[in-house]
């Protein structure tokens, strides 16, 4: 059942995603060579507490951080660890937050040092994608209209999309109805409401879209190994169109 916010929720999140939005902001200017996962998991917890926040992915299905730190071919929920990350490298950062109830999502994917012009490419396209989701998130509009943007971005430059792991209503809890896919399926598609609030979240492959599970049961990885960029915001929808409500650039 998808959740309407009404005004106050909405600015309850909207304090939830300036609080993320600060986080998001320290953590990109400390990544670069040398630097672990596991440090910069250690920096989000001690600014989530000075910012007066709860993380919400801590504990959240059991997983062990405040971040997850997906490096290269890894999609989503890589576990911060101990290695150090390296020039040409490329890491996403996704963080979520609780504060007074109400939930923000985010995450950035970073070169470290100097990456390839091929990865680069990768990081702006998805990015870019992103912001063209994020324009379809108007009211009368259905949720396919957000999908068929980003996948037509993606594809267009021959790119693989993740289908299994979608975007998501968000707000009340860390994850909501309904779900946001890359891609456009023959699932629900529910016409967009102001009130709503969803994470939007393309996830985007150098090579194909399959990916696989590790068997640390949580981190994902592209299927053929290839460099993998994920970029999400928290975005309401208003009667004026679509609010970031994480604004980490
Ligand atoms: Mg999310
Ligand atoms: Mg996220």
């Amino acid at each position: 059942m998808i959740k309407l916010k009404n005004d106050d929720q909405i600015e309850g999140i909207r304090a939830s995603g300036r609080i993320l939005s600060e986080i998001m902001k320290e953590l990109k200017s400390q990544v670069y060579p040398g630097i672990t996962t596991a440090e910069l998991d250690r920096t989000a917890r001690k600014l989530i507490e000075r910012l007066g926040g709860r993380a919400a992915f801590l504990g959240y299905m059991g997983f062990p951080a405040a971040i997850c730190t997906s490096v290269n071919e890894a999609v989503i929920h890589g576990i911060p660890n101990g290695r150090k990350l390296r020039s040409g490298d490329i890491v996403s950062i996704d963080c979520g937050i609780e504060h007074e109830g109400y939930y923000a999502d985010a995450a950035v994917t970073l070169p470290v040092g100097t990456v390839s012009p091929e990865i680069g490419r990768l990081l702006e396209v998805t990015h870019q994608s992103l912001y063209l989701g994020i324009e379809q998130a108007k009211a009368g509009n259905r949720v396919n209209d957000i999908s068929r943007a980003i996948y037509r971005c993606v594809k267009s430059r021959g790119y693989g999309v993740v289908r299994p792991y979608c975007g998501h209503g968000v707000g009340l809890a860390i994850h909501e109805d309904p779900q946001i896919p890359n891609y456009v399926g023959s699932g629900k598609n529910p016409r967009l409401k102001p009130g709503m609030v969803v994470a939007i979240e393309p996830m985007v492959n150098l090579g194909g879209d399959d990916v696989l599970l590790l068997d640390d049961e949580w981190t994902v990885v592209s299927g053929d190994r290839s460099i993998s960029a994920h970029f999400e915001h928290t975005v309401a929808i208003l009667d004026h169109g679509p609010e970031i409500l994480t604004p980490w650039e």
